[in-house]
């Protein structure tokens, strides 16, 4: 049977090889640290932060980059309402107009918007 000194060695040995494995695995380590325990932050491939210590994703609005990201995410729900509105509105005329010439033009500010539209749903889930 282990004494506990033997236990935490081993338990530091752990901790010291996963973090190995994830820096192997393209994470990276950051100055953050963890609000909970302190432990220095990784940043995952997909952005996120993670916390080894913890076992789980870090969620902080204190660094510059997290603010940037909030910033954008937000930008893009505006600009996805702003194209949904607009949407609305050229669908509503396409319904009421008849003249084909303007029609055309209709469609084409129409698929534009979609285009938009999709393009900012697309940058939107990025990070989700
Ligand atoms: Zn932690």
């Amino acid at each position: 049977m282990k004494n506990l000194e033997e236990t935490q060695l081993s338990e530091n040995t752990d901790k010291i090889q996963s973090m190995a494995d994830l820096l192997r695995s393209g994470t990276t380590l950051t100055n953050l640290s963890c609000p909970a325990c302190s432990s220095p932050l990784f940043r995952l491939k997909n952005k996120d932060l993670w916390c080894e210590q913890c076992k789980k994703k870090v969620i902080t609005v204190k660094g510059d980059e997290q603010i940037e990201e909030t910033k954008r995410l937000t930008t893009l729900g505006l600009l996805e309402s702003t194209l949904l509105r607009k949407i609305q509105e050229i669908n509503d005329r396409i319904h009421n107009e008849t003249d084909l010439e303007e029609l055309r033009r209709l469609s084409l500010v129409m698929s534009t918007l979609l285009e938009n539209l999709e393009r900012a749903r697309k940058m939107g889930r990025y990070r989700t």
